[in-house]
């Protein structure tokens, strides 16, 4: 009896704080209104301040629009994944905070993979070496000068792997150069060293729109979408000796080199992304490792020998201002003082000093400028 009497006892000493306390149980169980964050269908988080939020995922979004050329016109950005920000009725205890939230949004899946330029290294060399294609590696590096990395430079291989993807369209409209053309005359009066050129040709200048894709900064897709031509280019005319036209193959003669195609011209050029301007000292001509490499005209070597970016090179000075250079060459058939004619075999195609693959970077210079080659080749 007694043991029953001090167990009702004990029960109301532990039930009346219980039901005292109701009124503030009550307010901590009553739900609120929350948001939460849903990637592809998958709840992340639930917070109470929608509009933190809101500025958490713009800023997230907005960090990839660095770097990109201010003239570009930003068409579209947003989340690959799907985004959705749904309002729910939950406990307080269920908030996160927007810190958390922050930290979720910004995770990654991946670090980025970098490499280190070392002395002697080349894009052409290090996108072999890393499996991947040279245009991928240039993509992935866009404020590197492919002929100009350093050693020390530090070069992105494999991007890094956000968890939320940012995809941005822009569109970006510049002023890109038209090469000209050279036509050659035959001329019987001229021997066959001689060159002369009758009319310069100008560089033509176009408006390039492109259609840009980028994946969390890196472009994804390029297309041109118009191309206005602003001013046509001028053609070349050039007189030669008959004798001098020696076809060597099947593919192109430039004269100073047989090759497959010009992979780069001289003059400015913009960053379609950037819009970072960089200038080419010459035109590269794509061919062959070990294709032979010719002199331009009579003149005597003056250089001849390793040379920082340009590799192997050979430049050869013609006499009234006029120099040539022959660079990232394989193998060097000249010494410095020699004479040389035209059309002698100077060296071979290669792809040393900053190159990216096997071509010859030829220049020339006019007391002391560089100038456009197609006026001289
Ligand atoms: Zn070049």
């Amino acid at each position: 009896m007694r043991n029953k009497r001090n167990l009702l006892i004990a029960l109301i000493i532990i039930i009346i704080p219980i039901i005292g306390s109701f009124p503030v149980l009550a307010k901590y169980l009553s739900k609120e209104i929350g948001y939460e964050f849903r990637v592809e269908g998958e709840p992340w988080f639930i917070v109470a301040d929608k509009e933190g939020l809101e500025k958490i995922l713009s800023e997230y979004k907005n960090q990839y629009l660095e770097g990109i050329d201010e003239n570009a016109k930003i068409k579209n950005i947003e989340f690959k994944q799907k985004v959705e920000i749904i309002e729910v009725e939950v406990y307080p205890e269920d908030f996160s905070s927007l810190i958390q939230a922050k930290e979720k949004i910004y995770a990654k899946e991946k670090e980025a993979t970098y490499i280190e330029v070392q002395k002697g290294d080349n894009l052409w060399n290090l996108a072999k070496k890393h499996g991947i294609s040279l245009a991928e590696l240039e993509i992935l590096n866009p404020d590197i000068d492919p002929e100009r990395i350093y050693p020390g430079d530090k070069l992105v291989i494999d991007p890094f792997k956000p968890v939320l993807d940012v995809v941005i369209e822009l569109e970006n409209t510049v002023i890109e150069t038209i090469p000209f053309n050279t036509e050659y005359q035959k001329d019987s009066s001229l021997y066959r060293s001689q060159k002369k050129v009758i009319k310069e040709g100008v560089e033509g200048e176009k408006e390039v729109t492109y259609n840009i894709q980028l994946i969390n900064g890196f472009q994804s897709k390029i297309e041109v979408v118009q191309e206005k031509v602003i001013k046509e280019p001028v053609t070349a005319v050039v007189k030669v000796g008959t004798k001098t036209t020696v076809s060597r193959g099947g593919s192109v003669n430039y004269g100073v080199v047989q090759g497959k195609r010009v992979t780069s011209n001289f003059g400015y050029r913009i960053h379609p992304i950037t819009g970072r301007r960089s200038f080419h000292s010459g035109v590269d001509i794509a061919a062959k490792h070990g294709t032979a490499v010719y002199a331009y005209s009579d003149g005597k070597v003056v250089e001849a020998g390793w040379n920082g970016a340009y590799g192997l090179n050979v430049v050869i000075d013609h006499g009234s201002g006029l120099k040539t250079r022959y660079a990232h060459l394989s193998k060097i058939y000249v010494k410095v003082g020699q004479r040389v004619t035209t059309a002698q075999r100077i060296g071979a195609v290669g792809s040393t000093g900053r190159s990216t693959g096997s071509h010859l970077h030829f220049e020339v210079i006019v007391n002391g400028t560089p100038r456009n080659p197609w006026n001289y080749i």
